[in-house]
């Protein structure tokens, strides 16, 4: 059963439209099951109706024509129960109807099982058999469910192809075509697609033609003989380590690149128009499934190396082609996973907003985009990447939405939020270098988090009075091999010649989780458990270092730095860190810089570190507290995984207790506190954190503004009672909301536009 499953899941992935998918899907599991029937019924969003859109055993007529309403019929039923349905004899249910252009009145026993996607109903499949035989049995039934969830995704993907294109799942023009991801920038970007894939991944690339058949042939030829050339080196230079059964490895991979094997294949697509790329990675696929859904382990794992193979080629393919983007005015980047490099891609004047079909928006590409006040939507896990290219689209980042062939009622309900929102901005400039403090004379500092020179400027246009956490990786992340110690120096001394006499608290090396860098993959199983801030930099003292060095270096003359450790979980970690960074201030000074010994300070970002802030406290001279990823192991949620991004509260009463008791605890202790994750630059959270006695809201430049025009507006006993009333709630939801109300009534509405763009857009 599982090889079938595989078999039927492989065939249906490589399907080219959603008609074909779902025949194949119809086909295979009618075979597969030995029914008579097997119906797809999808809900068409437009209509709210089950379209009957693919069988085997009804009539094909029907198909497209017949349809139910929502709750009609035993298809309606469960899609409304939303779980299978088993009957011996289904005309004698109540619910059953009949729709004579079928001819399923010879058929009695009826299964039907809901194709669920992200707890949504999408469809519904059937299977139906003759009067002659009894109800399917238990097995047949798991079978069936188990087909439904697979498939669920693959259709889920290209029902969004055919949105995409234009149309609806049942062939009308489709307009305003929206796809639901999470948010991750604020703000509303218009403009036009484009989309970038990571080099050398053939399932990022696009389905696409050539024109000059001829040149595409030989540049594929080329590309070939660079892999001959390189799997003969390999061979040669393993010659002495393997045994002949290993060696003649490298013969099968040599004949697969022959004229009559996969090389041929490609160039055949080639000539019918196709670019080597797509036509590679399609011959790869092929070449690969077949492998997949062999029975024999062994030749199944070979599909690795096919596709190894094929990655190789596609790797000189690229290097050889490679073009120079032109991007246009008003970019909306996509991508699959964006990446700070990508971000870099595009002149900053042209780029206006970004889409990642992966992560969600506490990763850390989001908090670089909301940093640099780019409208991004995240995590659109079913969006097909390839047909999105060169599209008019609308990314809502508010409400993590992206449209696209937005009709002209909604470009103008956009145009207007776009207007409102640099109206709202141009109207807080008068602010910028007044003091962040309450009606009542409560100072807090307005600090920013900065990673590259953009912000930097940015902020300080913003009238930034400090910077409470500068991300170190982002340059690291930029770069193609760990920057010297004198890039790190002129890359630093920017940041602090910047913002002097003001300080710029520098965030020592925090890669991992989510966090790559090119030149140093770190592949774990779990990686936000795994190797990651001060754990990687502890292990590996040369780079943390050279790091130290560099930074304070950078500050002679200026005195203006901090240095701050991220994700301690344990006072050791502090202690041996301390120990490398006073070794590092004495030879700095023995080698005659003349510079102050910096402040040092740990974030507050794991449970652990919650519970021995006194013993934290003891050892350095602030905290601040990194409640992106407090949150995220509070609540056991992955910031990274759109999947349960509707799960991460930062309003959840626990973080809520966690952020509160932190706040005492450094009192009690005396050490300053501070504030980095992107809780403090949201306004509600900003006045909580307030009340809580927090010294310091450190936050991207965007919020800067708006959080500073809060707290100049509101008396610091207001915000201790709403605090009180606040933490005795125990749903995030309502803690969200009573924060919401409570800043409407202050006179702060314009600043909830999350709840307010798509309250306005429904109404
Ligand atoms: C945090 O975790 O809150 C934080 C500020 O660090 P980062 O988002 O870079 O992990
Ligand atoms: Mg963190």
């Amino acid at each position: 059963m599982l090889n079938m499953l595989r078999s039927i899941v492989q065939e249906v992935n490589s399907a080219v439209d959603l008609d074909e998918a779902l025949s194949i899907i119809v086909t295979r599991v009618q075979e597969v099951m030995e029914t008579q029937v097997c119906s797809v019924y999808l809900l068409d969003g437009t209509s709210n109706r089950y379209v009957l859109m693919g069988t085997k055993g009804l009539n094909d007529d029907a198909v497209g024509r017949v349809s139910l309403g929502y709750s009609e019929g035993l298809v309606g039923l469960v899609g409304v129960r939303e779980e299978p349905i088993n009957l011996e004899h289904a005309q004698e249910h109540e619910r059953y109807r009949y729709f004579p252009e079928t001819g399923e009145e010879r058929f009695e026993s009826f299964l039907g099982v809901p194709i669920m996607h992200h707890k949504k109903v999408l469809g519904v499949i059937v299977v139906q058999q003759s009067t002659s035989r009894r109800r399917f049995d238990e097995g047949e039934e798991a079978f069936l469910v188990t087909v439904s969830a697979q498939l669920a995704g693959v259709i889920a993907h290209t029902e969004a192809t055919k949105f995409i294109a234009g149309v609806t799942a049942t062939g009308e023009k489709a307009s305003d075509v929206s796809f639901k991801g999470v948010a991750g920038a604020p703000g509303v970007a218009i403009g036009r697609s484009v989309v970038i894939y990571p080099s050398a991944d053939l399932d990022a690339v696009p389905d696409e033609d050539t024109d000059d058949i001829n040149a595409e042939i030989k540049h594929f030829e080329a590309s070939i003989d660079s892999v001959r050339e390189d799997i003969k080196q390999v061979g040669l230079r393993l010659a002495s380590k393997l045994r002949p059964e290993e060696q003649a490895l490298f013969d099968v991979y040599l004949g697969m690149l022959d004229d009559n094997a996969l090389a041929g294949e490609v160039i055949r697509l080639i000539r019918e128009g196709k670019n080597a790329q797509w036509s590679l990675r399609k011959v790869i696929n092929d070449y690969a499934s077949h492998f997949e859904m062999m029975s024999d382990a062994y030749l199944r794992e070979r599909a690795i190396d096919i596709k190894d193979l094929g990655t190789r080629i596609l790797g000189y393919l690229q290097e050889n082609g490679q073009e120079v983007r032109t991007f246009p005015d008003d970019t909306v980047l996509v991508s699959d996973e964006l990446t700070a490099t990508m971000l870099g891609e595009v002149p900053v004047e042209k780029l206006k907003g970004l889409v990642s079909i992966k992560g969600s928006g506490s990763s850390h590409v989001a908090i670089l985009a909301r940093a640099m006040g780019i409208p991004t939507v995240m995590g659109l896990t079913d969006v097909p990447l390839s047909q999105l290219d060169k599209k008019e689209v609308i990314v809502d980042g508010y409400n993590g939405d992206l449209f696209t062939s937005p009709s002209p009622e909604l470009l103008g309900y956009y145009q207007s939020i776009v207007a409102e929102d640099r109206e709202l901005d141009e109207s807080l400039q008068h602010i910028k270098n007044l003091p962040c403090e309450t009606i009542d004379g409560h100072r807090v500092c307005a600090w920013v988090n900065t990673g590259l020179m953009a912000d930097v400027l940015r902020s300080l246009d913003q009238g930034a009075e400090g910077v409470g956490l500068y991300r170190t990786e982002v340059p690291f992340m930029i770069n193609e091999r760990f920057p010297s110690e004198q890039e790190q120096i002129i890359c630093y001394r920017e940041q602090l010649e910047a913002f002097a006499p003001n300080h710029v608290t520098m965030r020592t090396l925090d890669i991992g989780g989510d966090k790559a860098l090119s030149y140093f993959p770190i592949t774990e199983e779990n990686p936000f458990l795994g190797w990651r801030g001060i754990r990687v930099t502890l292990d590996h003292p040369e780079i943390f270092l050279v790091q130290m060095r560099a930074m304070l270096k950078a500050s002679e003359g200026l005195d203006n730095l901090r240095i701050m450790l991220p994700m301690v979980s344990n006072v050791n970690e502090v202690e041996e860190a301390l120990h490398l960074i006073y070794r590092e201030y004495h030879e700095v000074c023995a080698e005659g810089y003349d510079v102050a010994m910096p402040q040092v300070g740990v974030m507050i970002e794991v449970p652990a570190a919650v519970y021995q802030v006194k013993e934290l406290a003891e050892r350095v001279d602030f905290l601040s507290v990194g409640s992106n990823d407090l949150t995220q192991y509070l609540l056991a949620v992955d910031r990274n995984n759109p999947r349960v991004a509707s799960l991460y509260h930062s309003f959840h009463p626990a973080v809520l207790q966690a952020l509160y008791r932190i706040a005492q605890d450094s009192r009690e202790a005396g050490v300053q506190l501070s504030i980095c994750g992107e809780l403090a630059g949201d306004p509600a959270g900003a006045v909580l954190l307030t009340a809580m006695g927090y010294d310091a809201l450190s936050m991207n430049a965007s919020n800067l503004l708006k959080v500073k025009s809060v707290i100049r507006g509101i008396d610091l006993s207001w915000a201790k009672q709403l605090l009180e009333q606040v933490l005795m709630l125990d749903s995030p939801y309502i803690v969200r909301s009573t924060l919401d109300l409570a800043l409407k009534d202050a006179g702060f509405n314009r600043y909830l536009r999350p709840s307010r763009a798509s309250s306005d857009k429904n109404q």
